[in-house]
């Protein structure tokens, strides 16, 4: 019988929802490009409900527990004497989502002696620490896809409400104001900007698609390319590297994984690189720019608005400077947990878990490292310090 700890984020301070803004979500059953959504043997919750917090267990109780096996749920999961360190040594399997995480160090992963698999409820398995995964033979999967459209939804979001100054402009009507000229002195229109992606993945390609028919100019860079038919209808122009493309963009959005290609990027090198009054938005991950050369750029003018939510760590300490820097637009790391996105990925989360304790494959696209290489997705995006 395994032991599962899942950590997840606490519930609302005002407790538990138990009601919610809508009735129903609408139903998808495959992603663009025809992965279908997750095909768990069944599900133990209403899509709609809140399942990423502490009481929603993502719906894995009574799935786990009638089959024998323990679930632990906790939000405790940093500093000494944390419930997540004093319940990892005996667990079989971890799960943790980006959002909360559950940083699995090498430390961490030595002390895990019983650890298998660690699932991320969610994308972007960074916070396993995948060298360390590798060598101890822990299975790494993660649930592609299934809050990539949120995250695009997201990035659309951000770009227009740094670009046309909405953020501020809101502040205006909350403090009870009406002074037009101090909310257009900093809105532009997207239309006709040079939009560029760092990374034309499932995010990418899908905020390429969604902001095509604002009639901006397109820009990717990736490791590959993508197929010239995609390119031709998005009239997309294809950079070989992050710095060749940055010059030429208003907006820059980073969608690529964090791992040793990717951290660090964006420095005060490449931001220096970028056009003046560019945009940065990054829901990808805090780590793949540099947190004080951001806050610099934007105090000193260079970058005119950063958005994103991704931090490190999370949660943000209430000091940390991107709090508090000019001309941002940053959340809380949301994006990819909408209800939406909770119910895709809670339901995937199942399904890895069903297809694991059955000794079953787990569908190869959700797969980062497995027998102690990375794996399905994993070796098509990220890489390893070998
Ligand atoms: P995908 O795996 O579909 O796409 C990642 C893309 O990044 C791939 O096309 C990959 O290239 C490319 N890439 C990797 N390294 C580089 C590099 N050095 N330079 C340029 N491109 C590179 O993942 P998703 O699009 O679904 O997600 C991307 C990331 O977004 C996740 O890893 C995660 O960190 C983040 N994310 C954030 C969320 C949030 O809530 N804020 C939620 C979900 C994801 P190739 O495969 O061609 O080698």
């Amino acid at each position: 019988m395994a032991k599962v700890l899942c950590v997840l984020y606490d519930d609302p301070a005002d407790g538990y929802p138990t009601s919610y803004a809508r009735d129903d979500l609408p139903v998808i059953d495959h992603y663009p490009g025809g992965q279908t959504t997750p095909t768990p043997g069944a599900v133990d919750f209403t899509p709609g409900q809140l399942l990423g917090s502490v009481s929603g267990e993502l719906g894995l109780r009574r799935f786990l527990e009638e089959a024998g096996h323990t679930l632990v749920v906790t939000s405790d999961k940093d500093g000494a004497g944390s419930v997540f360190d004093r319940e990892l040594p005996d667990a079989d399997v971890v799960i943790s989502q980006p959002f909360w995480p559950a940083y699995l160090t090498p430390e961490r992963i030595a002390a895990a002696r019983n650890l298998k698999l660690a699932i991320t409820a969610g994308i972007g398995s960074d916070h396993v620490d995948i060298d360390a995964a590798i060598a101890h033979g822990v299975t790494v999967a993660e649930v592609t896809y299934s809050n990539s459209i949120s995250v695009a939804e997201h990035v659309v979001m951000m770009t227009l409400s740094l670009v046309r100054n909405y953020l501020p402009s809101h502040r205006v009507v909350l403090d009870g104001g009406w002074n037009v000229a101090d909310c257009v002195a900093r809105s532009y229109d997207l239309e006709g900007m040079h939009v560029g992606t760092v990374a034309a993945g499932r995010i990418g390609l899908a905020v390429l698609r969604r902001l095509a028919p604002f009639d901006v100019r397109l820009h990717y860079t990736d490791r590959h390319r993508l197929p010239r038919e995609v390119e031709d209808e998005l009239g997309l122009t294809f950079h070989e590297s992050t710095e060749a493309m940055v010059p030429h963009c208003d907006v820059v959005t980073i969608n690529a994984p964090l791992h040793p290609e990717t951290e660090g990027l964006f420095g005060d090198k490449l931001l220096a690189t970028m056009k003046r009054g560019a945009y940065l938005i990054n829901t990808a991950r805090a780590r793949i720019v540099d947190r004080d050369a951001v806050d610099r750029a934007l105090r000193e003018g260079q970058l005119a608005g950063y958005a994103g939510d991704v931090w490190f760590p999370q949660p943000a300490p209430a000091d940390h400077p991107w709090r508090t820097m000019p001309h941002h637009g940053m959340t809380p790391h949301i994006s990819g947990s909408s209800l939406s996105a909770q119910a895709r990925y809670a339901a995937g989360t199942r399904e890895i878990l069903e297809s694991w304790l059955a000794g079953r494959p787990i569908r190869d696209e959700y797969l980062i490292v497995q027998g102690g290489a990375l794996a399905g997705t994993g070796a098509h995006s990220y890489s390893a310090n070998g």
